[in-house]
């Protein structure tokens, strides 16, 4: 009967980073908060390399940041790439300079099944329920709202959950996402297909950047190299999605002649065995990965993570859009439950932030690729943006469309792709004059369009997890829109300070 039925404030779908940020930091808030998770942790995924702003913004404010520090994942400081118009591998750093090297120019390289349990467990540690080998099959929807979920329990059993907030944190697979309205578009540009493994005994590169990830751009699309351990390396290559069923007919052979191919991951790999065995002991393909939900909540369900988003696996932003999604979700849905917002106001804010920082990832990942020059290419060519004018970015134009008339200052998609190409030039002069003066240290490329609105709001999460009411008061990101409150946890109106 209704007396019995379970009762939550939220249930959240899946217990990746996006929902176990999402559970921590509700549960902080003393919310009664149940996360339903389809495997049993540990789990294996992909996304191994980090940004800093995950690490030191959203990880600090949930409070895990110290547990990460104890594991002893490998420091990403950087990048080095083969990639644009020097032959030359280059190194970015996260510091601005060596000189000015602060407490937070880092990230981690994660075996994901070890981060994904640390944070889930983080969660529990903060209150929340998680419930692992349940499946949710659908949600409860009244047609005013979604009330909850039904899902399937470990033994078989049918059940279902009632919750004042549904998070859909399921990932990419995510069975619940179409119920929050609109559609799942698919990129073209983005469109291209990854197969990927892992070695052991792989070489590093020099220290300092002995844990920086290695991108290597080769004739047919490029490779990640990620040192995940002194020993332990994963590898894989971004190619054509129209090779597919060539890879998936035989990826042994695919991946060895990839790497044949790319005379930098081959001698990297000169002395390395692939494993063979448990978690990492396959090839495994991935495909179809980079679309939005045209919608990303309404009332009683919101998106977050893969379930709403995911551009590229170039420069690592999933899981940065997956915490700070979670950040964003959890900011409107706290203030919603403390009386502090009403719920449209809160969530249209929580969407038009998550829709922003997805829009300038996208042009940051199309400016990285249209650098790249390799003109007899057919993976190359097909990244350049002056070949993706139309369909590609009238869908994009739509989903920023409003969001912020400064930055987005486009209304179609040939003003998109102007811009767009502008500041993919702007960002490769920036490599150049960097490349060039070594003293002039990231200095060039942390000026460049393309870098500071990337690392924007990344920075700002960040400072407002080290200084809290310190930092002073939020601005507006967009007129008339809301504040973050000097905790981090709420959404305020500006005058109510
Ligand atoms: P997930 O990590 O997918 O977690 C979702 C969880 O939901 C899973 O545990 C799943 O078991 C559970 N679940 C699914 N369905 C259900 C259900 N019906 N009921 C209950 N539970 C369910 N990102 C980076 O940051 N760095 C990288 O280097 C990087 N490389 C990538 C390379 C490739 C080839 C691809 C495709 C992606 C890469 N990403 C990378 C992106 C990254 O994998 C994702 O963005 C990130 O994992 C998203 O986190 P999430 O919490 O949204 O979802």
């Amino acid at each position: 009967g209704v007396e019995d039925r379970e009762e939550w404030d939220a249930v959240v779908v899946g217990g990746g980073p996006g929902g176990s940020t999402l559970g921590a930091l509700l549960a902080m808030q003393g919310h009664r908060v149940l996360i339903l998770e389809k495997e049993t942790f540990p789990r294996y995924q992909i996304g191994e390399s980090l940004l800093p702003s995950t690490v030191h913004g959203v990880c600090k404010l949930t409070g895990v940041a110290d547990e990460l520090e104890k594991a002893g994942f490998t420091l990403k400081r950087g990048g080095t790439l083969r990639w644009g118009a020097n032959p030359e591998p280059w190194t970015f750093s996260f510091a601005v300079s060596p000189k000015i090297a602060s407490a937070t120019s880092f990230a981690y390289q994660v075996e994901r099944s070890k981060f994904d349990k640390i944070l889930l467990d983080h969660a529990v540690k903060k209150g929340a329920e998680v419930r692992h080998q349940v499946t949710v099959d659908d949600v409860i929807d009244d047609g005013e709202r979604v009330r909850g979920v039904t899902y399937t329990d470990a033994d078989g059993t049918e059940r279902e959950a009632y919750a004042k907030f549904v998070v859909d944190a399921s990932g990419n697979g995510s069975r619940i996402h179409k119920r929050v309205g609109g559609t799942r578009e698919y990129s073209e540009f983005f469109r291209s297909l990854a197969l990927f493994g892992y070695y052991e005994g792989g070489k590093r590169l020099p220290a300092p950047n002995s844990g920086n990830i290695l991108s290597a751009a080769f004739s047919s699309g490029w490779f990640w190299y990620i040192p995940l351990s002194p020993t332990l390396t994963s590898v894989g290559a971004v190619v054509r999605r129209e090779d597919a069923a060539r890879i998936q007919g035989d990826p042994e052979t695919a991946l060895q002649s990839l790497i044949d191919e790319c005379p930098l991951v081959k001698d990297y790999l000169s002395d390395a065995t692939r494993v063979t065995e448990g978690q990492y002991g396959r090839l495994r393909v991935r495909k179809d990965y980079s679309y939005h939900q045209t919608k990303f909540w309404r009332p009683g369900l919101v998106l977050i993570g893969d379930a709403a988003c995911f551009v590229d696996p170039v420069f690592s932003s999933g899981v940065h859009l997956a915490t700070y999604s979670a950040l964003l979700a959890a900011r409107s849905i706290n203030s919603v439950m403390a009386g502090l917002v009403e719920e449209e106001p809160a969530f249209d804010e929580f969407e038009a932030r998550y829709r922003r920082e997805y829009g300038v990832f996208y042009e940051f990942l199309m400016s990285f690729y249209d650098m790249h020059v390799d003109e007899q290419s057919y993976f190359w060519s097909a990244k350049k943006v002056t070949k993706n004018a139309h369909t590609e970015l009238e869908s994009f134009v739509e989903l920023v469309a409003g969001v912020s008339s400064a930055e987005f200052a486009l209304d179609d998609a040939e003003s998109a792709a102007v811009r767009m190409k502008s500041k993919a030039a702007e960002f490769a002069s920036a490599l150049d004059t960097m490349a060039a003066d070594e003293e002039k240290g990231m200095v060039p490329l942390f000026k460049s369009a393309a870098v500071r609105e990337a690392m924007q709001e990344g920075g700002q999460v960040q400072s407002r997890a080290f200084l809290g009411e310190a930092l002073g008061a939020d601005v507006p990101l967009f007129p008339g829109g809301l504040v973050a409150s000097g905790d981090g946890m709420h959404w305020l109106e500006p005058e109510a300070k």
